[in-house]
């Protein structure tokens, strides 16, 4: 039987991604307020996953791709779900539509699933946008999750990073060929040198495709004396 509090506070509410009302508590953990449809479509990465970039994986030891190009800058990557249909279609809609809210349920998740993972870092910061795409979309999505991330972790957010070259479409390119278009993309934020060195630093990007653009700003960082860079992304 459910205590008076709960029958009180599960009211119908609104599923946090769709706003679909539903019957639900209001106070639990972000994925009990999601409702039924929202929860059948999203597929959590669950352990073993691979200790470097966070894809589900055989065991919890290196994946073939990271084995094979392992990048001594980026420590360990965590990602909160699998990149299928309907998530693609919330990330549409939160970056291209305008949809700002979703970065509050979203970041939710992924502080949720950094702090099982046991990373624990001491700055939050993000992977910026070219002056030239911020003007276009008029926000960072990257820079909305990292806000609610660092909230709930109760972390300093530091805009630590600047793109100095806009991004290429980059579709066709091989994981290498990417990798060295990505080189020197970006630099520190003069304004941040100096509170980069011996502080253990979380980039935070929507999605996780090959990782060279995470690993490209975690290298700026370690340049710029960080003690440990690691990488939260929503999906991958
Ligand atoms: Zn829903
Ligand atoms: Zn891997």
């Amino acid at each position: 039987m459910r205590k008076w509090w709960e029958k009180w506070f599960a009211n119908p509410g609104f599923c946090p991604l769709c706003g679909s009302v539903h019957s639900t508590s209001n106070w639990g953990d972000i994925w009990d307020r999601l409702c039924p449809s929202c929860k059948a479509r999203l597929h959590r990465i669950r352990p073993p996953c691979c200790s470097l970039c966070g894809r589900s994986w055989t065991s919890p030891s290196l994946c073939g791709d990271c084995l094979r190009h392992r990048s001594r800058d980026l420590e360990r990557n965590v990602a909160v779900l699998r990149y299928t249909a309907y998530p693609k279609e919330l990330m549409r809609l939160f970056k291209y539509r305008g949809r700002e809210v979703l970065a509050e349920p979203l970041g939710e998740m992924m502080a949720e699933v950094l702090f099982e993972a046991g990373i624990r870092p001491e700055v939050v910061t993000y992977v910026p946008l070219h002056p030239d795409r911020m003007r276009q979309r008029g926000f960072n999505q990257s820079e909305l999750l990292a806000r609610q991330v660092a909230r709930r972790l109760n972390l300093p957010l530091r805009s630590a990073l600047q793109r100095i070259r806009p991004t290429l479409p980059q579709s066709r390119r091989s994981r290498w060929e990417r990798m060295g278009a990505l080189s020197g993309a970006f630099r520190l934020n003069p304004r941040s040198v100096g509170a980069v060195v011996d502080k253990r630093w979380l980039v935070v990007d929507d999605v996780y495709t090959t990782g060279s653009t995470l690993v490209e700003c975690a290298k700026t960082l370690k340049r710029a004396g960080a003690k440990q860079v690691c990488s939260l992304t929503w999906a991958r």
